[in-house]
């Protein structure tokens, strides 16, 4: 058999190769253990309480640094769509601002369809761009069907951008 009748058979398998070894290597990093994520959360929805401003500021994001400091940012909605801007970036502004380079975890919380408390939400997808290309190794708390754990900003973006 010629190899080029084996082309498209072989794309695909390699193909399928490569998804199985990004699962592998980007599994999930498993369920909420340290208390220390719990209290990212509490501390994230709390905050949010406080400045929560329906239609303007309703998403907050909790940075926590290895040396264990937290930051956190809200959402600037804005009547014209496109200048909004996510809690995540301002939060990671913020981080570097004051010098913690090393960004250990993340959650992001937001009152959602008339929810009357934070829930915890997935970065968007410019966001997890953003996040990828500063901290690699980002670790995210997500809660998904009544579950919540730690997974990591790779993750999410299996194939980020690239030039
Ligand atoms: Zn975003």
């Amino acid at each position: 058999m010629k190899i080029r009748k084996l082309a498209p058979f072989l794309s695909v398998l390699w193909f399928a190769v490569c998804l199985l070894f990004q699962t592998a290597v980007h599994s999930a990093l498993g369920p909420l253990e340290k208390p220390e994520d719990v209290e990212l959360i509490r501390y994230a929805q709390a905050e949010l309480k406080n400045i929560f401003q329906p239609d303007k500021h309703f998403v907050l994001a909790a940075m926590r640094t290895k040396s264990g400091k937290i930051y956190t940012a809200f959402n600037l909605k804005t009547t014209a769509t496109r200048a909004s801007v996510c809690a995540e970036s301002i939060a990671l502004a913020k981080t570097i601002e004051n010098g913690e380079l090393d960004i250990d975890t993340l959650v992001v919380v937001a009152y959602l369809n008339g929810s009357f408390e934070p829930l915890i939400v997935s970065p968007c997808g410019i966001c997890r761009e953003l996040l990828y290309d500063y901290s690699p190794q980002l670790k995210i708390i997500l809660s998904h069907n009544g579950t919540t754990f730690v997974t990591s900003v790779q993750d999410l973006l299996l194939f980020p951008y690239k030039r």
